[in-house]
C-alpha cells in the first residue's frame, strides 16, 4: 500500500529531478521517433506551378504528411513486431493488426501511404503514355478515349463526399480499375494495388482553389509522372 508519506516523498523526489533537468532539454522534447519517416518530395516545392503552388506543396509535405508519419510511429510505439512490417504490409493485413490500434494504423500508415504514392506520380510536362505499352492498352479496355479518361476520373472526384481519394488500381484479376476511398483508406486493404492516386482532402488545394474541386482536379490531369506509372504498371504486372 502507497502510505501518504511515501506519496509526499515521491513528490518530493520527482520535483528535484524536474529541478535538476535543465529546462532547454524539458522545452525541446522531440516529437516520438520510430521506423517511418518522412520521404523526400523528390523535386521542389514550386516544381509543379502553376498546376499545384508551392505553398500548398510545402504545407501539405511537411505538416499534413509528417502528421501522418508521426502519429503512425505513436500507435506502433509499443508494437515491435508491428514496426517491422512495411506500410504494404501493414494496409493488406489490417485484420491482423490489434484492435487497440487498427483505427490508428488505417488511417496513419494509409496517410503515409498515400500520400508517398501520390508525391511520386506528380510530374510536370512528363513524358506521354508509351502509345503501344501495356498500360495504355490496358487503359483503352477501361475508357474509350483519353477525354473519356479524364471524364470519368471527374465524375470519381466529384461523387466522393467529405475528405478521401480517386485511385486508378490493378484489381486482383489484374484488370485496371477506377475506384474511390474514404478519408485515408487504400485500395491496399481490399486487395488492390494502387497505380495513382488523387487526394481529395481539402488541405489539398483549399488555398489555391478555394472550394473549387474540379478545378483542382483538372490540374492534376496535367500532373501525371507516366514515366514512373507504366514502371509501377510492369512491376505489378509481372
Ligand atoms: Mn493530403
Amino acid at each position: 500500500m502507497i502510505t501518504r508519506r511515501h506519496a509526499l516523498k515521491s513528490a518530493a523526489v520527482l520535483a528535484a529531478a524536474f529541478a535538476s533537468t535543465p529546462l532547454h532539454l524539458v522545452a525541446q522534447s522531440a516529437p516520438p521517433t520510430g521506423v517511418h519517416a518522412l520521404p523526400p518530395l523528390g523535386y521542389a516545392y514550386d516544381a509543379l506551378e502553376p498546376h499545384f503552388d508551392a505553398k500548398t506543396m510545402e504545407i501539405h509535405h511537411t505538416k499534413h504528411h509528417q502528421t501522418y508519419v508521426t502519429k503512425l510511429n505513436e500507435a506502433l510505439k509499443d508494437y515491435p513486431d508491428l514496426q517491422k512490417r512495411s506500410l504494404d504490409e501493414l494496409l493488406r493485413g489490417l485484420d491482423t493488426v490489434p484492435e487497440k490500434i487498427r483505427g490508428a494504423v488505417r488511417n496513419h500508415a494509409g496517410g503515409h501511404y498515400n500520400h508517398s504514392l501520390f508525391w511520386k506520380t506528380l510530374k510536370k510536362d512528363s513524358r506521354p503514355l508509351t502509345p503501344d505499352g501495356a498500360l495504355n492498352r490496358a487503359l483503352g479496355e477501361l475508357f474509350t478515349s483519353e477525354e473519356d479518361a479524364k471524364e470519368q476520373f471527374l465524375k470519381a472526384a466529384m461523387s466522393v463526399f467529405g475528405s478521401g481519394w480517386v485511385w486508378l488500381v490493378v484489381d486482383k484479376d489484374k484488370s485496371i480499375k477506377l475506384v474511390t476511398t474514404a478519408n485515408q483508406d487504400n485500395p491496399l486493404s481490399k486487395g488492390q494495388t494502387p497505380l495513382l492516386g488523387l487526394d481529395l482532402w481539402e488541405h489539398a488545394y483549399y488555398l489555391k482553389f478555394q472550394s473549387k474541386r474540379a478545378d483542382y482536379v483538372q490540374a492534376f490531369l496535367s500532373l501525371q509522372n507516366w514515366e514512373f506509372i507504366e514502371a509501377q504498371y510492369d512491376k505489378i504486372r509481372a
